[in-house]
């Protein structure tokens, strides 16, 4: 287990973590949330060592991890990161950079390994390749297989899938996750896609204004968003008589007092997403079919 225990870090002028606790079980993967610069990255850095606290302690199991003031070496073996720029070796092919640092000492297992992880991030076509021409999605997937290759109990990953595009995000981020929880790796993942979370992430945290402010699992946090902040993350939502509305809750009905109108329809693939006026604020519903410009619609909240 993690256990992140009252931690506290500022860079020299920037208060960045605030008393932040929690904990990830072995084998489970934590999502960590929050808007750019709420200090995804750092928290992930000082998670890896990479930073000396100024209060507060991380264990995993029994060990503290330590930041440079008592190691020498930043790092623990058991543990690995995927930074988001990440430092290959541009000079040479994709396998020789993740087998970097795998024992020479049974070449053929540590060729098997290699085939397996190409296989994982799906690069076996380009296992030759030499890095510097590769592209930034591919190098952030040569990266992601170098930091499994040791097969560590725990790794952080920030925003993993940030460079790579969307024909091959999907499959990947299956691909990935579900070998981590094959092998049982714990996993935190930094990231503001909430793609990375759904159906991936046992729990997620939420940083802002330097406190975790909720711990829970997606499921709880989708159906009980406490504050817009939250319900942001998962999509497009309303705030109406002070409760969080998702834009697909609100349906076009016949008659009813919530009368709107509208506004703007853009083409979202299975629905189109409204634009309405209701009592002079904006919102947001999900439709079947694109209304007209000034239509007067009446809504209720399901
Ligand atoms: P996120 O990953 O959520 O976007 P970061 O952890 O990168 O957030 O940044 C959190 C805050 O710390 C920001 O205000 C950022 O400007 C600041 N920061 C990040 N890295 C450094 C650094 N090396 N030195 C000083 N300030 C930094
Ligand atoms: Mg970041």
């Amino acid at each position: 287990m993690l256990q992140v225990n009252h931690i506290t870090f500022s860079y020299k002028k920037t208060p960045v973590l605030k008393d932040v606790s929690f904990e990830v079980k072995s084998g489970e993967n934590l999502a960590v949330i929050g808007e750019s610069g709420s200090g995804k990255s750092t928290l992930l850095k000082v998670l890896y060592g990479e930073y000396d606290l100024d209060q507060g302690h991380i264990f995993w199991k029994n060990q503290e991890v330590l930041g440079p003031k008592y190691n020498l070496v930043v790092g623990y073996d058991f543990m690995k990161s995927v930074a988001q720029e990440f430092d290959l070796m541009p000079f040479i092919s994709v396998s020789e950079n993740i087998g970097k640092f795998l024992s020479n000492f049974y070449p053929e297992k540590k060729q098997q390994r290699i085939a397996e992880l190409l296989e994982v991030v799906e690069l076996t076509e380009f296992a030759h390749t030499k890095v510097k021409i590769l592209s930034g999605g591919q190098k952030q997937r040569v990266a992601l297989a170098r930091a499994l290759a040791k097969e560590p109990e725990i790794i952080l990953l920030d925003e993993p899938f940030s460079h790579i595009d969307n024909f091959k995000k999907q499959s990947l981020r299956r691909s990935v996750f579900k070998y981590l929880k094959d092998k049982n790796i714990t996993c935190i993942v930094a990231t503001h896609d909430k793609e990375d979370v759904l159906g991936f992430a046992d729990n997620m945290i939420i940083l802002n204004n330097q406190k975790v402010i909720v711990n829970d699992s997606p499921e709880a946090l989708y159906n009980y968003p406490i504050c817009p902040l939250i319900a942001s993350f998962f999509g497009e939502f309303n705030v109406i008589d002070n409760q969080i509305v998702y834009a697909h809750q609100l349906k076009v009905i016949a008659k009813s007092s919530l009368k709107a109108i509208v506004l703007h329809s853009y083409f979202k693939g299975n629905y189109y997403l409204i634009e309405a006026t209701l009592n002079k604020e904006k919102v947001f519903f999900e439709h079947d079919f694109a209304l007209n410009k000034n239509e007067s619609i009446c809504l209720k909240i399901n």
